[in-house]
């Protein structure tokens, strides 16, 4: 017998009532004055691991304690030992600002908790998840009939499009016998500036990454599509199984738009699944600034996109859409004795765990709905295009500086580099310098908390990058940073340059 008297147990994780509303009050209280202090926080902190440990409790407690005064601990924990990319002045990678009602959804999702793998089990939740799928291939011009499902983010979604794509292309014993040994390699096609979520697909699914024919990117960076159809004949005469075709609806660096109807006529041609990868940029579909090959998304046997990012949704949240009804069940549907959930023929139930890698799921599907509804299609369309325009402006203000050179602009990422008046590129010994230069320019830049940058290598130039995902970004915001990346800028070149570059030291 254990210590408690189980006719009148009390759980040490269990509530009262009480608390948990005098709790959460509190807690949706803090977390409005925390949002309200965004703009004059720093954007990220400058800590060091070991001194953010310090904040950590020493132990695993023996004896637990109250949680409401846990919480009132965690929260400026959390609140002022993070970076926000909720932040105005948050343009770092693709990590957009997060629609408030998604904080909210969560908690009324993990309140209710269904297990959004069998319908049984998550009836609404199942039917919310499907509506959601269903409306975001409907603003992508996917057709009628797509199915997919939400995974934690793009990575997951790219796996979804690339299981599907050997299922349906890979041979119909590929679940019996896995990959062929011998005859004929199955290979993959994307361009060079492809995320990394291709090479861990491909190894981690058999391929190996040899099995990647990385196609050269033309001057914009978008895929070469006549070196592509020569690669693709080349591996066909030698016997090899070209089966997928990968094309980016905004590539991560730099924002580059293949040219994806083109990309499609070429699948269609060759007997390709054309996967487009947009986990950031196809939601840009739906804005008039986008370019107009993202149109080919509609063209595409599946899509990978990420709510996390264009839909503004609090992580996690990615979707994988596949336009051909059934694809997903014959890729990953197994009916195991233990789960026999019946469902009526003329009335089906969708059971998610039937659609892709997952078993167990949580309810994610609420906060990418409700932001959804509560912005509209318009109000996506509005929020997006701001974004673009935004970037656009940077751009320009970024050009007319003397010491700050614009490099790339596509959809909402804009590339520059700070570079001294006095120096000229084009030697091994300058290049290399600006290179140093601006990739610590980036590190003050971030431990200053004005305005959180990151990076892209361009042609092997060391570039800082703004993406602007950010509804809360204004122009006042934008029009800052080239002020700011100048100031740090003479500062590191003041220190920098004397032992690094002493022969152009005035
Ligand atoms: C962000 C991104 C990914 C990876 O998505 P995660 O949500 O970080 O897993 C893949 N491809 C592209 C083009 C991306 O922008």
């Amino acid at each position: 017998m254990g210590t408690t008297d189980l006719r009148s147990r009390r759980a040490p994780l269990e509530m009262t009532p009480e608390a948990f509303r005098e709790t959460g009050h509190r807690l949706v209280d803090e977390i409005a004055t925390f949002l309200e202090s965004l703009p004059g926080r720093p954007v990220a902190p400058d800590e060091t691991p070991s001194a953010l440990r310090q904040h950590l409790p020493a132990g695993l407690p023996e004896e637990g304690a109250d949680p409401g005064s846990l919480l009132a601990e965690a929260a400026p924990l959390v609140f002022d030992h993070s970076a926000f990319n909720g932040h105005p002045r948050f343009f770092g990678y693709i990590t957009s600002s997060a629609a408030p009602v998604g904080a909210l959804a969560d908690l009324l999702a993990s309140a209710v908790n269904p297990n959004v793998g069998a319908w049984q089990l998550s009836s609404v939740a199942s039917e919310i998840e499907g509506q959601c799928v269903r409306w975001i291939a409907e603003l992508l011009g996917m057709p009628a009939g797509t199915e997919g499902l939400l995974v934690s983010g793009g990575n997951m979604a790219n796996f979804v499009g690339f299981l599907a794509a050997r299922r349906a292309k890979g041979g119909e014993d590929l679940r019996e016998q896995g990959l062929p040994q011998r005859a004929g390699r199955l290979l993959v096609y994307a361009s060079s500036e492809t995320h990394t979520w291709i090479q861990k697909a491909a190894d981690l699914f058999g391929h190996g990454t040899d099995s990647i024919r990385w196609i050269p990117v033309k001057g914009d960076l978008t895929i070469d599509a006549e070196s592509l159809v020569r690669q693709i004949a080349a591996d066909r005469a030698k016997g090899d199984r070209p089966f997928l075709l990968v094309g980016n609806a905004g590539t991560v660096s730099t924002g580059a738009v293949d040219p994806l109807p083109r990309l499609a006529a070429i699948a269609r041609e060759n007997d390709l699944w054309f996967h487009a990868d947009g986990a950031y940029g196809a939601l840009a579909v739906a804005s008039d600034e986008a370019p107009p090959d993202l149109a080919g998304l509609a063209e595409a046997d599946s899509v990978a996109m990420d709510p996390h990012k264009w839909l503004y949704t609090a992580l996690e949240a990615g979707c994988a859409l596949v336009r051909h009804p059934g694809a997903l069940r014959d890729t990953f549907a197994y009916s195991p004795p233990y789960y026999r959930f019946d469902g009526e023929k003329e009335d089906p139930r969708v059971n998610y765990f039937e659609l892709g890698l997952q078993n167990s799921r949580g309810f994610r599907a609420l906060k990418v709905w409700l932001g959804l509804r509560q912005a509209g299609r318009a109000g996506y369309r509005e929020m997006i295009s701001d974004d673009i325009r935004l970037a656009r402006e940077l751009h320009r203000l970024v050009a007319v500086e003397p010491r700050l050179e614009a490099m790339t602009q596509a959809l909402s990422i804009s590339t520059f580099r700070y570079v001294p008046e006095d120096l000229e590129p084009g030697t091994e010994a300058v290049d290399s310098y600006l290179n140093e230069l601006n990739e610590e320019l980036l590190h003050r830049l971030k431990a200053s908390g004005e305005v959180y940058l990151s990076n892209a290598v361009i042609d092997d130039v060391f570039a800082l990058r703004a993406c602007i995902v950010n509804f809360r970004t204004s122009l006042a915001d934008v029009e800052a940073v080239p002020g700011i990346v100048l100031r740090h800028g003479d500062a590191t070149d003041r220190a920098l340059r004397p032992t690094r570059l002493p022969s152009a030291t005035p």
